[in-house]
């Protein structure tokens, strides 16, 4: 019920449930990771190979975890939110290595082409203070709404 068939993280429905728990969090750190412009590898090459692309990604994700507790959710199409129970500081290197790591590994198109994927990284955090999980996913998406301008960035805003 709260694994997204396609790439086998957690899915929607997991991050909605655990927004209606209203949790307030501290010393914790959340991202959106977005495909820049999947529509055009959709367009180019197929659905198909879009859906491979969306794995690959997700893939990366999974193995990722640093701190094996960190949840991954797809949250839609080319979008996926990180739920980390830490700190900014804890991970900050953590996420950079992820960014620069899916920007550099080239993904392989059924062993004929490869082509670099590149995404964008919307972070928020909060230190010391209580925060609902929902308002750092709003501060995220403003981030990286601020990542799309040029794409492949990571912009990261800390709630005060
Ligand atoms: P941007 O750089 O701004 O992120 O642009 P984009 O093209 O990545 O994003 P946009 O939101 O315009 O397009 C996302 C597309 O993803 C639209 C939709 O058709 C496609 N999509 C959504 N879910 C899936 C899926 O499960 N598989 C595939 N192959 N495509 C999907
Ligand atoms: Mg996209």
């Amino acid at each position: 019920m709260y694994v997204d068939q396609l790439t086998k993280v957690q899915n929607r429905n997991f991050y909605e449930d655990l927004l209606k728990k209203q949790q307030q969090v501290k010393n914790y750190t959340l991202f959106v990771l977005d495909i820049d412009r999947f529509k055009l590898i959709n367009d180019t090459y197929g659905h198909a190979v879009g859906d491979e692309a969306i794995k690959f990604v997700a893939d990366r994700l999974k193995s990722w975890n640093p701190k094996h507790d960190i949840s991954i959710v797809r949250y839609g199409g080319d979008e996926f939110i990180g739920l980390i129970p830490y700190g900014y500081e804890v991970v900050e290197e953590d996420i950079k290595e992820l960014h620069e790591k899916l920007m550099q590994t080239p993904f392989k198109l059924a062993d004929i082409e490869t082509f670099s994927l590149s995404v964008s990284i919307g972070v928020a955090y909060t230190a010391g203070r209580y925060q609902l999980i929902d308002q750092l996913f709003r501060v995220a998406d403003a981030a990286i709404y601020e990542a799309k301008v040029r794409r492949g960035q990571v912009v990261v805003k800390e709630i005060k």
